[in-house]
């Protein structure tokens, strides 16, 4: 048994072991420890067996999705924002545009496009923020500021360009601003390092504050719950 591997592509870390009885290659979902074990015969190379994991990414999404409940956009519904439940709820005499006030989220307009005006609302307020954050730790830092944008790819919560653009998931607007956080300096980071070796850990820490480590084991245990809102 190995310490747990992150795989790109793959949302939960891969711990392989080696079984001498195994016949071929199986992965198994640990949810309670947010893990994926990776189970390879003998004959089996490590690099092939990684190799083999990693090509396994939908499969993993859709057990995944099994677990964790979709959660359409629907008026009574909750979701996170900032790691806190907001109700999702609309109300005929509202304006069409959204109003987030003391966690409830509503708007008005034709009810059959609600969903479509409350995504648009989150993928917005989620791009704000995260320019904002992104500009305010440059600016602290003295980094060298760039284009900040947001999607929705699969997988990934952030990445960086070797000319230094940074594109956010904007899920991590639900996520806690102490996890978003995370994402930020880490995406920040490679700006001078578009690498994960050790010069661009030591800035990670020092634009984040701190260690990562626990905020990047609260976002591995979260992610699959984010990733399931505004789906279904
Ligand atoms: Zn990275």
């Amino acid at each position: 048994m190995s310490e747990p591997l992150a795989l790109a592509g793959l949302p939960w870390p891969v711990e392989l072991r080696t079984h001498p009885r195994a016949r071929r290659m199986r992965l198994a979902l640990d949810e309670s420890r947010g893990l994926l074990r990776l189970t390879v015969p003998r004959r089996v190379s490590r690099r092939a067996a990684l190799d083999w994991a990693a090509q396994q990414s939908e499969w993993v999404e859709a057990q995944l999705a099994r677990i964790e409940p979709a959660r359409p956009l629907a008026s009574g519904a909750t979701i996170p924002i900032d790691g806190e439940d907001v109700l999702l709820q609309w109300d005929d005499a509202a304006p069409r545009t959204p109003q987030l006030v003391d966690r409830v989220l509503s708007c008005g307009g034709p009810a059959d496009r609600f969903a479509d005006r409350i995504a648009r609302w989150l993928r917005e307020e989620a791009r704000r923020r995260l320019v904002e954050e992104t500009r305010a730790l440059v600016a602290k830092s003295g980094i060298a500021d760039g284009p900040v944008s947001v999607g929705d790819a699969g997988t990934r919560w952030g990445s960086c360009s070797a000319s230094g653009a940074i594109r956010y998931n904007w899920r991590l607007l639900l996520a806690p601003p102490h996890v978003r956080a995370y994402v930020v300096a880490h995406e920040v980071a490679h700006r001078v390092h578009l690498n994960h070796g050790p010069g661009f850990h030591a800035l990670q820490a020092k634009l984040y504050g701190r260690d990562v480590g626990d905020a990047r084991l609260e976002l591995r245990a979260l992610g699959p719950r984010l990733k399931r809102v505004g789906r279904g």
